[in-house]
Parts: C-alpha cells; sequence; structure tokens
C-alpha cells in the first residue's frame, strides 16, 4: 500500500464502486475505488466521474502499472468528486440543521433538543431527558440570528467531542496495549479518523453524530495503528481484540450520513 512513512492510512469512510467497474484500487487516504476501464485509441489518459462512479479511458499501449502512477497522481481529485457525487446523491437524507431554538440535532444516536436562554449556564449545560434525548441548554438569546445560534453550538459541540474522545481513548489504549499523545479534532467530510506512529490521533467531530458503539469504533481502529500501521488482516486482528462486532459497525459509519452544519 500508498503511504507516506511513519504514517498510518488515513481511513476514508467509505468505498466507491461503479456498477460496471472492471478494475479496483486503494488510493493513498485508505479508500478503495472499483472503476471501470475502457481502452481506446487514444493518447492520454481520460478519468470521468459521474453518478456511476469514476470510469478511466486508457491509451491501448499503457501498462496497469503506469495507469495506475496516473491514477495515483489524480487521487485527491478523484476522492473529491466521487464524494461530491455521494454527497448529491445523498442530499435528500443529509439534513439541514435549523439554527433556531427548539431544533433537534443528531446527537450519539439520538436527538440533542437545542434550549436557548440568556440564563443558561455559561459553556452550556447537557442534559439526559429519556433513551436517546437529550437538551443542550446554551446561554445564546432565543432570537438570535443562524449565525450566532450556529456558533454558540459548534464551541460546545467541540468542547464536548474533545472531553468524549479523550475519555473513549483513555479507556481503550490500555486494552490495546498503546500509548497515544495528542487528539486533534478535524472537520473533513470524508474521513473519520488519522492516526500517525508518534501517537497523534485526529478524529472527525462529526462522530459526535453517530451512536457511542460506532464512535468507539473509529477510536479503537485508529488506536489499533498505533500497533500495525496498514490495513493487513494483522490489523484487523488488532481492532477485533477491542471491537469484536467491528464489522458491522463499520458497514454502519460507511451508511451514516451526517447532517450539514451549513
Ligand atoms: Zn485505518
Amino acid at each position: 500500500m500508498l503511504q507516506a512513512p511513519g504514517q498510518a492510512l488515513l481511513w476514508g469512510s467509505q468505498d466507491f464502486q461503479h456498477p460496471a467497474a472492471t478494475h479496483q484500487i486503494l488510493l493513498q487516504d485508505g479508500i478503495r475505488v472499483a472503476y471501470k476501464l475502457e481502452r481506446a485509441a487514444r493518447r492520454s489518459i481520460g478519468f470521468q466521474v459521474s453518478e456511476h462512479g469514476l470510469s478511466i479511458r486508457a491509451p491501448r499501449g499503457l501498462s496497469m502499472a503506469q495507469l495506475e502512477a496516473s491514477i495515483h497522481e489524480k487521487s485527491r481529485w478523484i476522492a473529491q468528486k466521487l464524494q461530491e457525487q455521494r454527497e448529491r446523491a445523498g442530499q435528500v437524507q443529509a439534513q439541514r440543521i435549523a439554527w433556531v431554538d427548539g431544533a433537534a440535532l443528531p446527537f450519539l444516536g439520538g436527538l440533542l433538543t437545542l434550549h436557548l436562554n440568556l440564563a443558561a449556564p455559561r459553556g452550556g449545560s447537557l442534559l439526559a431527558v429519556g433513551e436517546g434525548a437529550w437538551s443542550l441548554h446554551l446561554p445564546v438569546a432565543a432570537n438570535a440570528g443562524a449565525a450566532q445560534v450556529r456558533a454558540g453550538v459548534a464551541a460546545w459541540w467541540l468542547r464536548h467531542a474533545r472531553g468524549l474522545f479523550t475519555e473513549r481513548l483513555q479507556h481503550y489504549a490500555p486494552q490495546l496495549g498503546v500509548q497515544w499523545r495528542s487528539l486533534r479534532l478535524s472537520n473533513a467530510r470524508t474521513r473519520w479518523g488519522s492516526a500517525k506512529s508518534d501517537g497523534s490521533i485526529m478524529l472527525n467531530w462529526r462522530l459526535l453524530h453517530c451512536r457511542l458503539a460506532v464512535l468507539d469504533y473509529v477510536v479503537v481502529h485508529e488506536l489499533s495503528h498505533l500497533r500495525v500501521m496498514d490495513h493487513s488482516p494483522r490489523f484487523w486482528a488488532v481492532v477485533a481484540e477491542a471491537s469484536p462486532g467491528y464489522a458491522a459497525l463499520r458497514a454502519e459509519l460507511r451508511e451514516h450520513a451526517s447532517p450539514l452544519w451549513a
């Protein structure tokens, strides 16, 4: 696999499969792409990403090694276009959050309802109000504009994500016999986390929308990279030590559509 020395493969949250795929390739970010290859009498390689996925038209004489090198060179563009297509297709389910008092946000697999009140504690307060139901009280005026509400929620959300992720890392690291050094939060739409051999972990704050079991799987996945950097069978055996049911959780994460924060 192609990867920078000392750096784990970043874990793409999904694979992409063209319905008429003839070949497949693993891109640098760990994103698996099954593509349709057509040979033609032409001089250059043509890349096309449609709602079906990636199709490539390549000169007849080009070797697979040369072709794959060109795909890797273009991998960033390919991954981005595939993701855009997927988002366009999934727009029906990826709901937009309404930034108003009383709005509900997907949170840890349940729903969190916003209560805006200037008298709420500084930093906000989260209350569990039932099975999979929370209310978040934030010191923001009930009639505040969307941008202000969103900023208030985002500040709380990032703090809460950092606190919870830290707790989960501390819970699983001893089980896996690894030591992590630092946690960074990220905002990518295509990547849930990454780990480097120096012990630095990156986790996506959107994971806070997911069930705790799914979030935990990502934590375990990244911590496991501190033992095995690639995605070999040896790596998955390490993941299974702390997350025996990881296959189902991985599938669930692949289906997960985070709401749009815009
Ligand atoms: Zn990985």
